[in-house]
């Protein structure tokens, strides 16, 4: 070719250009990673026609360089691999590409605007357009054909000549538009490579304004996850999660995950350390194509619960160029999920059945994590379940048959549980006493959790001031004593049950509450409806072996005002250690108090 010819794109496509800038507008970041990734394709088809032996080179230097020109105002990226010839360039820059692209945006247009399509998948060459008013491409193909040179402004008009271009590849020069000057900073486009192509196959030089004094690759080609796991250190894994996920802490393990055809993915999964439970939950599991980063926390693909661990999945099968609704019906990207949780599940199991003492040791960290699963993913719940373990107030720390095992002939599928171990010491105490284990549950999914455990395992959980066990009865007489039912009704109020029974041990009374309107209080709480719910059920139950009753019952017959003060105190300790009192309640308990003491001294 010796002389320049001119070109329109055609009438269908003339109205590209505006629909790229306005539908690309909510991540126009991606336009390097689309060129940075089109290049690595180009070296990577040219060393696959080497390794089937059409052409031969030897010890080549393959290498993208991302150049900025802050005078020209102009930012480049290089490659040295297949190039283009005339005929090539026209057929993909020109019509085809182009043309596959209008038919896709066509195909979503009624999906709305931002909705995130092209956001995340990007429109290959031409999101280019985003940030450029103009783009050059200087390319020289692998063949003999001569090199050219591509330039086309904002609407789609291009021009063709001869280039100068003496070294195989090609050079997109994308000239900045006015408005889009930010992407000459360095560290913008630095951070843009690093988020996108940190991990891409072929080497990334980035030349900024400043010249680093070594040259070194910004990019890693041989990412972790996709060495074979055996060939992983301990210590690779975890500089690996650092650089990643810029925690300086180790994770707790991890899950290297390789799935063959036809899944064929892979990927690592980190179950970081939850350093204080204020520490925001929220993980990061980045979803990659080809080792080019596509997003985060993509929950078309990655099961909502498992967004809570930290991770990499690199998926060459997934069929990026469609819509997230798309995905989330595909049968592969549902098959891929399963294959995750699958994987995760199996990790437990298997800390658990090997290293028993170690997952114990863990279980604070992962806790969260499984009950959350446990409520989120049935599947994963019956993979898992026989590796859920209770921690008890005692510090053992034991499955639910194991506890049940222990129980079974103080009380039958029931577990005792507490939620506080000082406010509710005095019930865990009279239950220690009578060597009955306790689990200590002090976390906020707990009440849900259990209530799928009870229904699965039919087992019953009580927390320790809910019921009293039968362990904590004692032989003596139990009938209702009329007068002692008169007076606590006086200080109790009508809506507290009374119950006599013969406990064990000198104490008078104890508050319980019932376990399911507490329960059912406290969900009311967690949707944001407290204000309205009711105070749950409680039942002061008297103690007919306790001597402090007896002596109460006569004076009540002789200082009837005086045994009536006695008994609110009576309550209000009982109520103290089951909800603690309210503020009017504690000025009369002290007052009471107050009293008694003087009582005493006279
Ligand atoms: P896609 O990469 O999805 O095929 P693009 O619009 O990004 O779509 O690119 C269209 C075609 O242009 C590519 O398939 C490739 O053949 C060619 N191409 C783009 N960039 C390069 C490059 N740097 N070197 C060689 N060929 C390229």
């Amino acid at each position: 070719m010796d002389e320049m010819k001119k070109g329109g794109i055609s009438v269908e496509t003339e109205h590209i250009f505006p629909i790229i800038k306005k539908w690309l507008y909510s991540d126009k970041d991606i336009f390097l990673r689309e060129l940075v990734s089109n290049a690595c394709d180009a070296v990577t088809k040219l060393k696959r026609l080497n390794s089937l032996g059409h052409i031969s080179l030897d010890n080549e230097n393959f290498r993208i360089t991302v150049k900025v020109d802050k005078d020209e105002k102009t930012v480049t990226v290089s490659d040295n691999g297949i190039g283009m010839t005339e005929e090539e360039l026209d057929k993909y820059l020109c019509n085809i590409a182009l043309s596959g692209a209008l038919d896709f945006i066509k195909k979503y247009e009624g999906e709305g605007e931002n909705n995130g399509i092209i956001g995340h998948f990007g429109l290959g060459f031409y999101s280019a357009f985003m940030v450029a008013s103009s783009v050059t491409v200087n390319t020289k193909s692998y063949t003999d054909a001569p090199a050219v040179l591509w330039e086309c402004g904002e609407n789609g008009e291009y021009t063709v000549s001869p280039s100068d271009k003496t070294e195989r590849g090609t050079d997109i020069i994308l000239h900045i538009a006015e408005n889009e000057e930010e992407y000459l900073s360095d560290s913008k486009l630095k951070n843009i490579i690093d988020r996108y192509c940190a991990f891409m196959p072929v080497e990334i030089y980035f030349e900024g304004e400043k010249e680093d004094e070594e040259k070194k690759p910004v990019n890693d080609t041989l990412p972790l996850w996709m060495k074979n796991p055996s060939d992983c250190t301990e210590e690779e894994y975890n500089e690996f999660y650092h650089k990643v996920f810029g925690d300086f802490r180790d994770p707790l393990f991890h899950i290297h995950i390789n799935a063959d055809y036809p899944l064929n993915f892979k990927g690592i999964l980190f179950f970081p350390k939850i350093g204080s439970e204020y520490e925001s939950l929220e993980g990061q599991v980045k979803l990659y194509y080809n080792q080019v980063f596509v997003a985060d926390n993509i929950k078309e693909v990655i099961p909502e619960f498992l967004l809570m661990l930290r991770g990499v999945i690199d998926c060459p099968e997934l069929p990026l160029n469609v819509s997230r609704s798309y995905l989330q019906n595909s049968t592969y990207v549902s098959k891929v999920s399963k294959h995750i949780v699958k994987k995760v599940a199996d990790k437990l199991n298997s800390l658990f059945n090997t290293e028993r003492e170690k997952y114990e040791g863990l279980w604070n960290d992962i806790k969260i994590f499984v009950e959350y699963g446990s409520l989120k993913d049935e599947k994963f719940y019956s993979r898992i379940k026989d590796s859920i373990v209770y921690p008890l107030t005692s510090g053992k720390t034991v499955t639910l048959d194991e506890y049940l095992e222990n129980a079974k002939e103080k009380h039958e599928n029931t577990v005792y549980y507490c939620t506080d171990k000082v406010g509710q010491a005095q019930y865990i105490s009279m239950l220690e006493n009578e060597n009955i284990e306790i689990a200590y549950l002090d976390k906020g999914l707990d009440n849900q959790f259990i209530s799928m455990v009870e229904q699965d395992k039919k087992v019953k959980f009580y927390r320790v001031d809910s019921s009293l066990a039968d362990a904590l009865k004692g032989d003596g007489e139990t009938s209702e004593n009329e007068k002692l039912t008169e007076l606590f009704k006086k200080v109790t109020g009508e809506k507290t049950k009374l119950r006599f029974e013969s406990l064990k041990g000198n104490i008078p009374a104890i508050l319980t509450v019932s376990e399911e309107s507490r329960r059912f209080g406290e969900m009311m709480k967690l949707y944001g409806m407290g204000d309205n719910i009711p105070a749950p059920e409680d039942e002061l139950i008297l103690n007919t072996s306790s001597d402090t009753l007896s002596l109460l019952e006569k004076k009540y017959e002789t200082d009837p005002e005086g045994a009536e003060k006695t008994a609110k105190q009576i309550y209000m300790l009982s109520a103290l250690s089951q909800r603690g009192l309210s503020a009017d309640e504690l000025k009369e308990f002290l007052t009471l108090s107050y009293e008694s003491i003087n009582e005493g001294i006279k």
